[in-house]
């Protein structure tokens, strides 16, 4: 098993790891951080959980605290693109954490924020900039974000940006890079539209794959019940009661189920809220520090509002639907058990969805009881 210390990284860096309490690299970064030092592209198949933040940022950190060059307003020297807000917000702190002692800028762009301020950073010139596509875009057009000096890129879960209908934003950005720069992309998964962009914008890249979903769960005690869907509610009322449940991420359908299961649990004196995409960025962002925090013990979520958190020491994700996408169930459960800690997932089966749970079983390799029926 390598360690850090092997990897090539400079000492500022690996002392803000071991900070971290980080002993080991994850697979993903024993074999990505070397790459990367070495000024390779990437391609990497992994999933949030894997330590592909650290894998990135801790090498792209290295290579630009040694470049001298001053830059000049609203230039950048590294991008990296991310899919949602959250996700931005918790890339920027790892580049932040990671960078410790550095003294590297920073920053983070997405809707829903004050242009303002980031305008004013912007102005000054960013080393790191993390960014959602629309907000990037939309700087760019103001003549406030210029691409001409990145010499790092990095697509963050780029199969979840094209599934969201960044597309188009992505090419408008892709144009604008200089031809002279290093990218790394990561993604769940290989779908056409990200090998095509993979084939764009990748030079004879290293190839990282993380095995497949199934041996990542290990840690995870998946479980299911067979429980009527008007019933759900009270039947995860009672378990909260009885287990004493801290720390939970329960997934539903949609918004509006959200802020019904959050007003029924409030209700029932359990602390619990809501994030989704109806939500304003203050209140999600407000929301989830509480539940980080521990002052809030549920958090209701929705799959757009929840993918790519960066949610640690989660004991239980429960599915109070089962995810409309198969992929999702392995983003979903990926919550909990991480680094190296045990979890438990749990999946609320109505009879009308037992036989898509059977074919989410089937598609992902699964073999999970269904217990019940429930009274
Ligand atoms: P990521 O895949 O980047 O979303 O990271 C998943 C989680 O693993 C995060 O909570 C990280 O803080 C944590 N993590 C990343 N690298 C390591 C490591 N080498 N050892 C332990 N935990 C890690």
């Amino acid at each position: 098993m390598a360690e850090f210390t092997q990897l090539g990284l400079s000492q500022t860096i690996e002392d803000a790891l071991s900070k971290k309490g980080y002993t080991q690299p994850t697979l993903i970064q024993a074999e990505g951080i070397p790459a990367v030092l070495e000024g390779k592209d990437l391609l990497a198949i992994s999933q949030t959980g894997s330590g592909k933040t650290a894998a990135f940022s801790t090498p792209i950190l290295d290579l630009i605290s040694k470049s001298k060059s001053k830059l000049k307003p609203y230039h950048i020297r590294s991008l990296v693109i991310a899919p949602t807000r959250e996700l931005a917000m918790q890339v920027e702190e790892s580049f932040k954490e990671y960078g410790k002692g550095l003294a590297l800028s920073t920053l983070a762009v997405y809707g829903g924020s004050a242009k303002k301020l980031q305008v004013q950073k912007l102005a000054k010139g960013v080393q790191v900039l993390v960014a959602t596509p629309g907000r990037l875009v939309d700087l760019i057009r103001d003549d406030k974000i210029f691409l001409d000096e990145v010499t790092h890129l990095v697509l963050d879960e780029a199969d979840r940006m094209l599934d969201m209908g960044f597309k188009d934003d992505l090419e408008f950005v892709l144009k604008r890079l200089p031809e002279n720069k290093q990218c790394l992309l990561f993604s769940a998964t290989m779908p056409k539209g990200v090998e095509v962009i993979a084939n764009t914008i990748l030079n004879n890249p290293h190839r990282i794959e993380i095995a497949p979903v199934k041996a990542k769960h290990e840690g995870i005690r998946q479980m299911a019940y067979l429980v009527e869907e008007e019933k759900k509610a009270d039947f995860l009322l009672k378990f909260l009661k009885d287990r004493h449940i801290k720390s939970i991420i329960v997934f539903v359908k949609t918004k509006s189920q959200a802020n019904k299961l959050e007003r029924h649990l409030k209700a029932n004196h359990i602390k619990a809220c809501a994030i989704h995409s109806d939500r304003d960025q203050r209140q999600r962002i407000y929301n989830l520090k509480e539940f980080q925090k521990g002052s809030m013990h549920v958090l209701v979520a929705t799959d757009i509002a929840a993918r790519g958190l960066d949610i640690d020491g989660v004991g239980y994700v429960l599915n109070f639907n089962l995810p409309q996408q198969i992929e999702n169930y392995t983003h979903r459960i990926g919550r909990t058990g991480r680094g190296g800690r045990r979890g438990i997932a749990i999946s609320y089966i109505s009879p009308s969805e037992e036989n898509y749970f059977k074919r989410i079983q089937k598609e992902l390799g699964l073999d999970i009881h269904i217990k019940g029926p429930t009274k």
